[in-house]
């Protein structure tokens, strides 16, 4: 753990990351030291908030959720929440299939409830994995 920490503060704050327009940070699912050291070494910056991303099962609406309160403890404003793999759509015949089905609502009901912003869902796509990417 300590290591990453160690890490995660050598890369936000000993790189020469020049003139920016963004800068993402993608981390996996928790809220764990990891996630507060990002955040305490970006709070001088122009830190404009988290964009969450699940998938519509219970399972990651459950991290998603602990997510969120994290973000309101350490006062980081929430862009949005995103559903990812929502659905599959198959490229021969057009037909929509739930992977990961909703079985509690999904991630629009989810951000409803916890009152942050749903910005939209995302399918699954065959293509993603191919090289070259093309939609
Ligand atoms: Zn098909």
């Amino acid at each position: 753990m300590t290591f990453y920490v160690g890490l995660i503060k050598q890369f936000l704050k000993d790189v020469d990351w020049g003139e920016l327009d963004y800068l993402l940070i993608d981390t996996p699912p928790g809220t764990s030291d990891e996630h507060l050291s990002v955040v305490k070494c970006l709070k001088d910056t122009n830190l404009k908030g988290s964009i969450i991303v699940t998938t519509p099962q219970e399972a990651s609406l459950l991290d998603v959720r602990k997510e969120i309160t994290f973000c309101s403890k350490v006062n980081l404003p929430i862009i949005g929440v995103v559903e990812n793999m929502n659905v599959f759509v198959c490229p021969k015949c057009k037909i929509s299939t739930e992977i990961f089905p909703p079985t509690t609502g999904g991630g629009q009901k989810m951000a409803d409830e916890m009152k942050v912003p749903f910005l939209g869902k995302i399918p699954l796509n065959s293509q993603i994995g191919k090289y070259p990417f093309i939609l």
